[in-house]
């Protein structure tokens, strides 16, 4: 294993723009030499101060002295023959957290965390098996994107961002809008704002906000049942939330970037994968601009669900198609690498005991729970 990153100085990512030229200026240097270290960063593949070669000497020693460039390193990688790629990676204090590239036409996609394991406890996701432990920083997210697009040749560039990996991107949302700002500025990554898809849980407290941000960001809501009791013994937010209220916001965020919902929903074998609930749920979404976009359960060892049928897939769809909902099956990618969500993670943890508080105790009880849950829904 690889020793952990204990003299941790701060890292350069996480560090303002105001921040770091206020320090440069201290250090004799012109506050444009903080465009000179980003673009190293973001456009030069530099990965140590000492690279970056149009820098005085002393500065890159004084930087290196002071800030670290990459507070995570590559624990693992995982490349499966579709070509999609998953990075396991290790952050300053021994956590772990998932990301992976998506290749697929001209499109690089990149999927990023926002939490070290996540706290909305969705019944059948593996990221939140153990909780969560603790949110992302701005650079932390960023870094992900970075390790990401290294991965990819020099003349590609990273295309798209989907922030479906580990935790509720809403629940860290200030560090996630910081990290996007600068991934889709131009001396950033340059990603366009419209290529970014922010997966929640439906918090609509922080969806309106994210809707104040007045970005283009296309929003996807995990919903998974077309009611409110069903969905609470699936999502336990739920009974906090309501489904209304999660329809009202992600209704004003359309109203805001006029871009059209995606509803996620995951299909979970004799639970919530009937021509019931997909005509309830066509009446839920009828006269919104709304996208469903359907997840064949991912199976997670040690969680009772199972995937749903081909013939109960089949004609879920048709229903939805049938009341002219727009749906499409989402195309599982990297299914040899367990490229579900925490899936990795999980591996890790109860390979090396953990290096955080992991509870078997939990564990088990959410294992009990769901098994439960799983037989009264048949
Ligand atoms: N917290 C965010 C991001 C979660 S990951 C959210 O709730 O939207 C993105 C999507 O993958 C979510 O819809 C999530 O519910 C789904 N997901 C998680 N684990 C899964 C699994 N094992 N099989 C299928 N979909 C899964």
């Amino acid at each position: 294993m690889l020793p952990l990153l204990t003299n941790r100085l701060p890292a350069f990512l996480d560090q303002s723009a105001q921040r770091m030229t206020d320090w440069l200026r201290t250090h004799g240097e012109s506050a444009m030499r903080f465009r000179q270290i980003r673009h190293w960063l973001f456009v030069g593949r530099a990965t140590n101060f000492a690279e970056m070669t149009d820098l005085p000497k002393k500065l890159r020693v004084q930087l290196a002295d002071e800030f670290r460039l990459f507070q995570s390193e590559i624990a693992s990688r995982q490349q499966s023959c579709d070509g999609t790629q998953k990075l396991l990676l290790r952050l300053f204090d021994g956590h772990h957290i998932e990301c992976v590239m998506i290749p697929e036409k001209t499109r690089r996609t990149a999927c990023i965390s926002t939490q070290v394991g996540c706290g909305m406890g969705c019944v059948f996701c593996a990221s939140g098996l153990n909780g969560v432990v603790r949110n992302l920083s701005q650079g932390e997210i960023l870094e992900q994107l970075l390790h990401l697009r290294n991965l990819l040749p020099r003349q590609e560039r990273l295309t798209n961002i989907v922030v479906m990996g580990m935790g509720e991107p809403l629940a860290n949302l200030d560090a996630l809008a910081d990290a996007l700002d600068i991934a889709c500025s131009r001396d950033g990554l340059g990603i366009g704002a419209r290529h970014v898809t922010i997966s929640t849980v439906g918090l609509p407290a922080k969806m309106r906000r994210l809707a104040e941000l007045g970005k283009p960001y296309h929003l996807a809501v995990s919903l998974h049942a077309p009611n409110d009791a069903l969905r609470a013994r699936i999502v336990p937010t739920n009974s906090a939330t309501g489904i209304r209220a999660i329809l009202e916001a992600a209704d004003l965020i359309f109203s805001k970037t006029g871009r059209r919902v995606t509803y996620e929903y995951v299909l979970l074998g004799g639970i919530n994968d009937s021509k019931r609930e997909a005509r309830e749920l066509a009446r839920l979404l009828a006269g919104r601009c709304a996208h469903v976009n359907l997840i064949p359960f991912n199976e997670v060892a040690g969680l009772p669900y199972r995937p749903p049928t081909q013939r109960s897939q089949t004609d879920f769809v048709a229903e939805l198609r049938r009341a002219g909902i727009n749906v499409k099956v989402r195309k599982r990618k990297g299914a040899d690498i367990d490229a579900a969500c925490g899936q990795l993670r999980r591996k890790i943890i109860e390979k090396t005991g953990g290096v955080h508080p992991d509870n078997p105790v939990q564990l088990a009880r959410r294992v009990i729970l769901a098994f439960w849950e799983s037989r009264l829904g048949t």
